[in-house]
């Protein structure tokens, strides 16, 4: 193993005092001495007589071996000095020109005091100053990673008691659970996998969306085997200093072999573990970061205990030599929870809040489809606050449904007004779309539509309850798909005969789906099964898509996303069109209620004959 010696912490205090001691030195022999000489001339005892004779003296003070007096001269004033000569006539001549003169009395300095003033109290303000600046400092650097110099320690330590994290709270992810299983049998019992000669795993990568439950489960692992649980963020490793990062990771390395069986959890490892030389700047202290991590996988032996979990989000910008065997050779995903994975996430969360009648947790699982664990963790949360902002001592499902709202659409802003220009075109912009789905399913389209202008900016919100997990569309559901999103704008075009900014984000959603039905689906006739584009991001966070043809078939792929895009507007100005009655009516119910839910939309919808 690479060894290198930590720099000693005693070293700086010393270094500090040492050159406190040196300031001082020189500013008592050196500069004081020049600055007082500097200020005093001195003459000859010939000069000094020409200058009584003159009348130029002002003062004269005689001391036992030098006479000190002050001339005045053209308006400038200096002190100047002389030595002492055996002259009786001196006195008789200052007093004929009247000149003030007198003698010092010598008097002996307090060496004591002298020594106070001009070698302790410079040391002590000095003192005192840099320990002020420096806590200031460290105050203001207080959370910043890596400034603790020499204080040697690296992340927190969990020590797991009875109430630490366990496999029971982690809800869902059977199938990294079961992943990590044997990684926690592995840490109970050593021996059986020493007797085999197997090695375990020395690193695991768990890769995922945000929220997703992967710090929580590497605290459970932690949890479950008993053992300690050090975790930092691989952004701590990024220091201001060259070569400190590189110091941290072998710290934190040194304190878990010591504490061996344990965790080590190393968050956003992204941050440091970045494929090396993938751009064109390079980033000295991150290589030699990654470089010190890497060394230290391989140098300590597979069976001493230590198990290094990881966490990211951008698997596809590691380093490949991170994922090598023999350092993160197994990668186990966490996936955004299907419909029962939230429905065990809402009951996990609800156990810690006080719940009052019966809670529908399969309805609010079905209404936060594509939520993160951690969203639903907040979704709970919320709904706990209402409950107490209403003056209630439990939950109620209502409070839930709510904070649905809360979570995803932001908080209802309270004093944002729309005028009733503005409020009519919501509504007939929501229920646009909501009655071009229910005339293409011919079922109620949404569980509720409401237009209350939201923090997040958007101005009403449709609450989609889906039925059951879905993994497959088919091309007919596309294209309703893309009739119901241009429905809003079609309702506005067919009602108003103009058109609003409201239908930006409908138009960036329309442009994905047609444009990935013709180069990603092959779902166009020109292209069929010919793939046009491919996926440039990450798979986890909003990555974007290359297209991989040729310019002119670019613009032929243009084309094609254009037509699909014009026949959906099309299919929902037509529907909306034959149904102009329903329209009008749900859209009066919607700006006067400000809410409608799925049963008020089909009641008033079945009211009319449907075209
Ligand atoms: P990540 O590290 O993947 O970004 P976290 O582990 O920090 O996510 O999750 C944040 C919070 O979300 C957790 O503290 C927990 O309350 C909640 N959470 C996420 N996934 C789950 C899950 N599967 N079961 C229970 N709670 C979860």
């Amino acid at each position: 193993m690479n060894e290198q010696k930590m720099p000693n912490p005693v070293n700086p205090l010393l270094k500090f005092w040492g050159i406190m001691l040196a300031i001082t030195l020189i500013l008592n022999l050196i500069v004081l001495p020049l600055i007082s000489s500097s200020r005093v001339r001195e003459t000859s005892y010939s000069f000094f007589l020409d200058s009584v004779e003159k009348g130029t003296v002002e003062m004269v003070q005689i001391e036992q071996s030098e006479i000190n007096y002050i001339i005045s001269q053209d308006g400038i004033t200096q002190v100047c000095k002389t030595g002492i000569i055996d002259d009786p006539t001196l006195v008789p001549t200052l007093r004929e020109k009247d000149i003030p003169f007198g003698s010092v009395i010598p008097s002996e300095p307090n060496p004591i005091m002298s020594f106070l003033l001009s070698w302790i109290m410079p040391i002590a303000m000095i003192g005192l100053m840099s320990y002020f600046l420096n806590r200031n400092l460290r105050k203001r650097m207080g959370n910043m990673p890596g400034m603790q110099f020499g204080s040697g320690k690296t992340g927190k330590q969990y020590v797991p008691d009875e109430n630490s994290v366990k496999f029971s709270d982690v809800a869902g992810q059977e199938e990294a659970k079961e992943s990590l299983m044997e990684v926690v049998d592995y840490l109970e019992n050593p021996e059986k996998y020493a007797k085999v000669g197997a090695k375990c795993p020395k690193g695991v990568l768990l890769v995922g969306p945000p929220g997703t439950g992967k710090t929580l489960i590497a605290k459970a692992v932690a949890g479950e085997a008993n053992v300690p649980f050090f975790s930092i963020s691989g952004s701590e490793f990024v220091e201001m200093f060259v070569g400190r990062g590189a110091a941290k990771v072998r710290e934190l390395f040194e304190q878990a072999s010591k504490n061996a069986p344990c965790i080590v959890f190393i968050d956003e490892i992204d941050t440091i573990g970045k494929s090396r030389g993938s751009s064109f700047s390079t980033n000295d202290e991150r290589e030699q970061t990654l470089n010190q991590l890497l060394t230290e996988m391989d140098g300590f032996g597979a069976n001493k205990g230590v198990i290094i979990l990881a966490a990211t989000n951008r698997p596809e910008i590691l380093d490949p030599a991170l994922l090598r065997p023999g350092r993160f050779d197994r990668t186990v995903p966490l996936e955004l929870p299907d419909l029962q994975g939230r429905i065990d996430i809402l009951k996990v969360h609800a156990k810690n809040i006080k719940i009052s009648g019966d809670i529908d947790y399969n309805y609010l699982a079905r209404a936060t489809s594509g939520a993160s664990g951690a969203q639903l963790a907040n979704i709970i949360n919320e709904g706990a606050l209402r409950a107490v902002r209403e003056g209630r001592d439990a939950v109620l499902q209502e409070d839930l449904e709510e904070s649905i709202e809360t979570v995803i659409a932001g908080q209802q802003k309270k004093n944002a007004i729309m005028s009733d220009e503005e409020k009519k075109i919501v509504a007939y912009h929501e229920i646009g779309h909501a009655l071009v789905a229910a005339l293409q399913s011919h079922s109620a389209p949404v569980e509720k539509i409401t237009i209350v202008p939201r923090t997040s900016g958007a101005l009403g919100y449709t609450m989609q309850v889906e039925e059951g997990d879905k993994y497959l569309v088919s091309k007919s559901e596309a294209l309703a798909r893309l009739a119901t999103i241009a429905g809003g704008r079609a309702a506005e075009e067919v009602v108003f005969n103009e058109i609003t900014t409201g239908a930006s984000n409908d138009i960036e959603k329309m442009t994905q789906l047609a444009r990935s039905m013709v180069t990603k689906y092959g779902m166009s006739d020109e292209f069929g099964m010919m793939g046009l584009s491919q996926q440039s991001g990450g798979k986890y966070l909003d990555g974007g898509e290359q297209m991989n043809c040729s310019q002119a078939t670019a613009e032929k792929v243009d084309k094609e996303v254009r037509a699909i895009i014009n026949a959906a507007q099309e299919k929902a100005r037509q529907l909306l069109r034959d149904n102009m009655d329903s329209l009008h009516e749900l859209s009066a119910f919607l700006m006067k209620e400000e809410t409608i839910t799925g049963k008020q939309f089909m009641e008033i919808l079945n009211k009319e004959p449907v075209a």
